[in-house]
């Protein structure tokens, strides 16, 4: 299981924005050289700049740029690159990748690609790590496994796990792929619907069927492991804030978790890691009823998103231990060092209007102001004032990060931080996010995945028509604007 040392030197980072940002702060805060790589329209990106080298890898579209493999390992072997970090989505969780960089002799930092095969399919990893006694969320992967091969025998699946259900792609995430269907009528549609979006976003069109739990809280854990065959949990994170199943605030630990469910999840966590031989960042998701049962929903097998908060907590840097361990080193703490320090909460603050379904927005970020970093706030950001949000990736702006000593006081934190963050130019979720973190059951942790949906009359209040005098004042100052520049 022990590999040799792989001593890290230089780091290219694979991926652009808030992560390569946050990859390289910690590469050059260890003293390792920073490659980074970019697309005609990351030219001259934060990350660009903060790297020491720079390469172009193409087109503004990601399949054109930052998902070539060929490009990423023609970049490497140019800067003499010895590792590359993946950060999150792009190429992260593809095996492909992983084994292409194994065989250049670079060292690709993440788990091996045989973990990643089987944590990427939601049924593989169902079986898997079943067989190493963490429990699955009841359901049916099938016959064989692997999908059903008929509508009838899904159909009868589902009658025997009993509505609701959920219907899942094997190959899904990022919430795509995923059907909850209430009565056996409407099963043959969301089946069909299902299956189609699965076969244009993953290009597979296998399904499994779960039971679909009723007011269930997301909560996942960190875990870690190590070359040497040692493997620990970094607490939980609770992320059942979503909406249309994806994270909007995510925080540290779990309000309500007892030592005993934290130690017997995060036991959990550790077999399901080790059933695949684990080595690297990983979180394994559970999806948990109100009473404290917990099922394993799947295994991510990079740096999540919300990593932001388990460092808060931990007062470690997850980026340094994947780098140690990835050269080949044992993991630098055990089990019984770690503890929890305080409260942390993320709010992933994006461009995008709540007013119209959280459609995405784009244009120059003519405006930019955060909040100042200190002790009890961090941004993670990769965009500055003057940068534009294209449609061609993910448009987050940046994740706010705060920490206090008790829960009630980090989102006394969160709410000033929020009231302090300035964007204009784009349409965003910042006062969806003030609102949100002001709702009574948010205040109080009544946590599940519905919390948003089910405050929809909080969230969404009707806007009051601007009245005619503050339109002529804004007119009026417009004109004064346009008359002023006319006279220069
Ligand atoms: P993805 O890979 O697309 O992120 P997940 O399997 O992680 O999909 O599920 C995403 C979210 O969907 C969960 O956080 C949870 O809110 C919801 N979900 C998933 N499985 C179930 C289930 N069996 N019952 C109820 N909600 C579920």
């Amino acid at each position: 299981m022990s590999q040799p040392p792989r001593p890290i030197r230089r780091v290219l980072v694979a991926n652009r924005g808030e992560i390569a940002v946050r990859v390289m702060r910690t590469c050059h805060e260890l003293g390792k050289e920073t490659v980074a790589v970019y697309s005609d329209v990351d030219r001259a990106a934060p990350h660009v700049q903060l790297a020491g080298q720079a390469v172009a890898i193409g087109p503004a579209p990601a399949r054109e740029s930052y998902l070539v493999i060929d490009k990423i390992l023609a970049a490497c072997k140019a800067t003499g690159a010895d590792a590359v970090h993946p950060g999150y989505g792009f190429l992260s969780e593809n095996e492909d990748f992983a084994d292409a960089c194994e065989a250049a002799g670079i060292t690709f930092i993440g788990p091996r690609a045989h973990a990643m095969r089987l944590m990427g399919s939601k049924t593989e990893a169902r079986k898997t790590v079943s067989a190493a006694g963490t429990p699955v969320v009841p359901g049916d992967n099938g016959p064989e496994g692997n999908g059903f091969p008929d509508v009838g025998s899904a159909q009868a699946a589902a009658a025997r796990i009993g509505y609701p259900v959920l219907i899942k792609a094997a190959a899904g995430g990022g919430g795509k792929g995923m059907r909850a269907v209430d009565r056996s009528e409407d099963f043959l549609d969301a089946l069909a619907s299902c299956k189609r979006e699965a076969a244009s976003s993953f290009g597979d069109q296998h399904v499994l069927i779960e039971k679909y739990l009723q007011r269930p809280r997301h909560i996942e854990i960190q875990v870690f492991g190590d070359s040497h065959g040692n493997c620990v949990y970094l607490f939980e994170r609770d992320c059942s804030v979503q909406r249309r199943h994806q994270k909007v605030l995510e925080e540290a630990p779990a309000p309500g978790m007892t030592r005993e469910r934290r130690a017997a999840m995060g036991q959990a966590a550790v077999d399901a890691a080790k059933a695949v031989g684990y080595v690297g960042a990983g979180t394994v998701e559970f999806i948990a009823n109100q009473d404290g049962s917990f099922y394993f929903m799947e295994m991510n097998t990079r740096l999540q998103v919300e990593h932001p908060v388990t460092e808060m907590i931990t007062g470690l840097d997850l980026v340094e231990w994947q780098l140690r361990v990835a050269a080949g080193e044992a993991l630098p703490l055990r089990q019984e060092q770690l503890a929890i320090d305080g409260h942390a909460l993320e709010a992933r603050i994006y461009a995008e209007d709540p007013d119209k379904g959280f459609l995405p927005s784009t244009g120059k970020l003519l405006h930019l102001s955060p909040p100042a970093e200190n002790e009890h706030v961090r941004v993670d950001t990769g965009v500055e004032q003057g940068d534009t949000i294209t449609p061609h990736y993910d448009p987050m702006i940046a994740k706010l990060i705060v920490w206090d000593r008790t829960r009630d006081a980090a989102l006394a934190r969160m709410r000033q931080a929020l009231a302090q963050y300035r964007v204009v130019g784009v349409a965003n979720n910042v006062e969806f996010l003030s609102r949100l973190v002001g709702v009574p059951s948010f205040a109080q942790a009544d946590l599940d995945t519905a919390l948003i949906e089910r405050e929809q009359a909080n969230l969404f209040p009707p806007k009051s028509p601007v009245p005619d005098e503050v339109c002529l004042l804004a007119a009026l100052a417009e004109l004064q604007r346009e008359a002023a520049a006319a006279a220069h």
